[in-house]
């Protein structure tokens, strides 16, 4: 089975640049001009990982990395152009799992998607390790060692968040704009809140256990051999 690699750039040049090399390294390609198509295309399309340039005729590559986390967790390379583009990639902490920056080579960016795939493709390993819960989103529900748990809306979305990618370290900027609507970097104590309170309620389930481990300073992950 090839990887699917998903190209969003608007540029036809350099689409075709990554396009030819990628399919030489044994990639099979997508590719898409604009961003917004990809939400419908992520419905139908079992994508591996995509490479998304920052500079795009509809939506800021940023914006649609976010609007894709919502739902998916396929690791992302961006394309940037520019220096400050970098400072944000990496700053923001938005779920980037790397960036190339312009101009490249298309084997440096075919490294680096190898790079990204090993480190992220480890089915045999991240299926277990999220036995104690599961999740229902067509009910917004999420279940522990098969009790459902009682949670309010940004609850929810945090622990889905944590669910998603068991062993990752959120910052609480990060799950600030990934879990709240309108995101507030002066609300950082609220994420602090939320998640005590989520941890109250899955003790009251499983008083031994403590799912959630916090990272003194920097924020929050999940526990990965649950
Ligand atoms: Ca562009």
């Amino acid at each position: 089975m090839k990887p699917k690699i998903l190209i969003i750039e608007d540029e036809p040049a350099i689409t075709e640049t990554i396009r030819y090399a990628l399919e030489t390294d044994g990639f099979e390609t997508h590719c898409l001009s604009s961003g917004m198509p990809v939400i419908s295309l992520l419905a139908k399309e079992a994508i591996d990982l995509i490479i998304l340039d920052i500079g795009l005729p509809d939506i800021n590559g940023l914006e649609l990395c976010k609007e894709i986390r919502k739902a998916h967790t396929l690791p992302i390379i961006f394309l940037t152009a520019r220096a400050d583009e970098v400072d944000r990639v990496v700053g923001l902490e938005i779920g980037a799992d790397d960036y190339v920056v312009k101009p490249f080579s298309p084997r440096e960016l075919s490294a680096r998607i190898k790079a990204v795939l090993r480190r992220t493709q480890q089915p045999a390993v991240a299926a277990p390790s999220n036995q104690a819960f599961q999740l229902d989103e067509s009910k917004r529900q999420i279940s522990y060692f098969g009790t459902p748990v009682e949670l309010s809306r940004y609850e929810y979305n945090l622990l889905k968040i944590l669910i998603h990618r068991p062993g990752q370290v959120y910052s609480r900027d990060q799950l600030m704009e990934l879990a709240w609507d309108e995101p507030d970097a002066s609300m950082d104590r609220t994420v602090d809140a939320h998640v005590k309170n989520i941890r109250s309620k899955l003790k009251t389930i499983k008083p031994e256990i403590d799912p959630i481990i916090t990272h003194r300073g920097i924020g929050y992950a999940l526990k990965e051999d649950l």
